[in-house]
């Protein structure tokens, strides 16, 4: 008798309940279906393409960029014995050898595998040879431009499916919004696949933002303050890191700083004394953390504000995996805005991958801006559905004065509506105000009943409410699409069922501005 997939949990895993969804992607999976898996990240990804690779006939192809990730992944499955082995650029010949001998051989269970080795020396037409039960896209967000770690490579992989339409592919991911998620399906060749999203709502995780100043002075009383307890500190730049740990020494505090530029024995050293918390702060780049797995990380700060809300929502993530009460802080200055629209500016990205940088680096600094619960930013981001506030942010806590502002939000909904959704913000504003411009008298937007319905606010009210309103989940944005407003389940219960919406008075933005520097 074959063992059910709970057993095999427990045999190889040693746990005895699948997380929710886990069971329905391995089912269908094991149905041969296409799957979308978006979770984040330690939400337990690996076991919904790892089972279905061991209760299949032949080999699971596993696409992951990258090396360090392939390596304890492999060790890990071998350690609970599971065959498997990794290609990547860092085996020599003989190593790489022995292991397409052990495929061939039927030997292995899962093969991990870069996809600039895939797409190099004829491992392609290799692969095409050998009996494949299951393609893993791991970090398929890749893939996509619109995602926030495009890798050209990643867009080959359209071969896989046209080489192998029969065999299920599932592509996991645990950044993408729902314009990335569309994106990575149509390139992966798997645009019905079905899609599998759990929470991303980490409650346990504070969240807050200071504004960056005398940020040094903050940060020393706020590890003095948690004494023992472990953090994160990421900044942009490596100078920073190395200036940022001198001060907490300085300070009597066990702090190290971490970054690409140090020779990886230093690296290495620097991550296992964190581990083994003989080190209790990192000062660190972004290169620090990934396949880290420590659980009682107590804090994260930034430093400075990250370029999007993937990066950021990954990077506070690291704290308070083990689901203890745990805090995040974000400096945020607008020189780190104009600093990051500087580097989007001179990089050598393209122009429409320029303006989805933009885009997303908006979204962060209105997450930064915000004046309506943090959480509800960070899932509606994610497209999930939020309907109350966290009370577990400094908005929550300490809340600004609102007002009802249900009237504003069902005529902005409805001319969203009556325009079918394909109207950006400009464009919805000037409707809303009853502009007679060209643009609207072609589309013939004059004629619809909430033409000028909101003749009483000016523009820039308009787009500080709108732009409340996409950010607390009440609608939502098309970044692919003109960045065209689109309507949500929140946008019809308050178009239908009178759901009442609280917004912010609008001040101008040196107003705020003034305000947040006197917090
Ligand atoms: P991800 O790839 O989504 O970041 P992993 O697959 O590495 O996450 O899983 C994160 C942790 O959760 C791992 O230690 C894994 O063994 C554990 N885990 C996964 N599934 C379960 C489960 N059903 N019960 C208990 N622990 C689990
Ligand atoms: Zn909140």
């Amino acid at each position: 008798m074959p063992l059910t997939k709970e057993q095999v949990l427990k045999q190889y895993y040693g746990y005895d309940k699948f997380r929710p969804l886990q069971a329905d992607i391995v089912d269908w999976v094991l149905y041969g279906q296409d799957a979308m898996v978006l979770m984040p990240t330690g939400g337990g990804k690996s076991v919904c393409f790892q089972i279905p690779a061991l209760m299949m006939q032949g080999l699971t192809l596993v696409i992951s960029p990258l090396i360090a990730l392939m390596h304890d992944q492999v060790q890990a499955l071998k350690a609970n014995g599971i065959p498997s082995a990794y290609l990547n650029s860092s085996l020599d010949g003989q190593q790489q050898s022995a292991i397409e001998r052990q495929v061939r051989a039927g030997e292995l269970k899962l093969l991990y595998i870069s996809p600039e080795k895939l797409f190099t020396q004829g491992y392609l037409d290799w692969i095409k040879t050998l009996n494949i039960s299951l393609f893993a896209i791991d970090e398929s967000h890749c893939v996509s431009t619109w995602g926030h770690d495009f890798r050209p490579e990643y867009t080959k992989l359209h071969v896989l499916k046209e080489a192998f339409p029969n065999v299920p592919m599932i592509a996991l991911t645990a950044t993408a919004d729902r314009v990335t998620r569309k994106d990575i399906l149509s390139q992966l060749g798997i645009p019905e696949a079905r899609t599998f999203i759990s929470s991303f709502d980490r409650p346990n995780l504070s969240l807050s933002v200071l504004p960056g100043r005398n940020r040094i002075k903050i940060i020393q009383n706020f590890v003095a303050e948690r004494p023992r307890q472990s953090g994160i500190i990421y900044c942009l730049s490596r100078k920073n890191t190395e200036t940022i740990a001198e001060a907490l020494q300085k300070a009597g505090i066990k702090a190290k700083y971490y970054h690409a530029g140090m020779p990886s024995a230093d690296r290495a050293k620097v991550q296992d004394a964190f581990i083994r918390d003989d080190v209790q702060v990192i000062v660190a780049t972004i290169a620090f953390g990934m396949g880290i797995d420590k659980s009682n990380v107590r804090w994260v700060i930034h430093y400075s504000m990250p370029s999007n809300v993937e990066s950021f929502y990954q990077e506070i993530g690291r704290a308070g995996r083990d689901g203890v009460k745990s805090d995040t802080l974000l400096f945020y200055t607008y020189q780190d805005v104009m600093v990051r629209k500087d580097m989007i500016a001179t990089s050598e990205l393209p122009e429409d991958m320029k303006e989805v940088q933009n885009a997303k680096l908006d979204r962060m600094k209105q997450y930064a801006e915000a004046e309506i619960c943090r959480r509800r930013i960070l899932l509606s981001y994610f497209n999930e559905e939020v309907t109350k506030d966290c009370g577990n942010c400094d908005v929550c806590k300490n809340p600004p004065m609102r007002f009802d502002a249900t009237l504003y939000a069902q005529k902005a909904l409805s001319a969203v509506a009556r325009t079918n959704e394909k109207v950006a913000m400009s464009m919805l504003i000037d409707i809303l105000r009853g502009s007679n411009n060209k643009k609207i008298i072609d589309h013939r937007y004059h004629e619809i009943k909430t033409f000028g319905a909101g003749k009483d606010l000016k523009a820039d009210e308009w787009a500080d409410y709108l732009q409340q309103m996409l950010n607390s989940g009440v609608m939502d944005i098309a970044y692919d699409e003109g960045h065209a407003y689109r309507l949500n389940n929140a946008s019809w219960a308050i178009l239908k069922e009178g759901r009442k919406v609280q917004l912010v008075r609008y001040k101008p933005f040196e107003e705020r501005q003034a305000e947040r520097e006197t917090i």
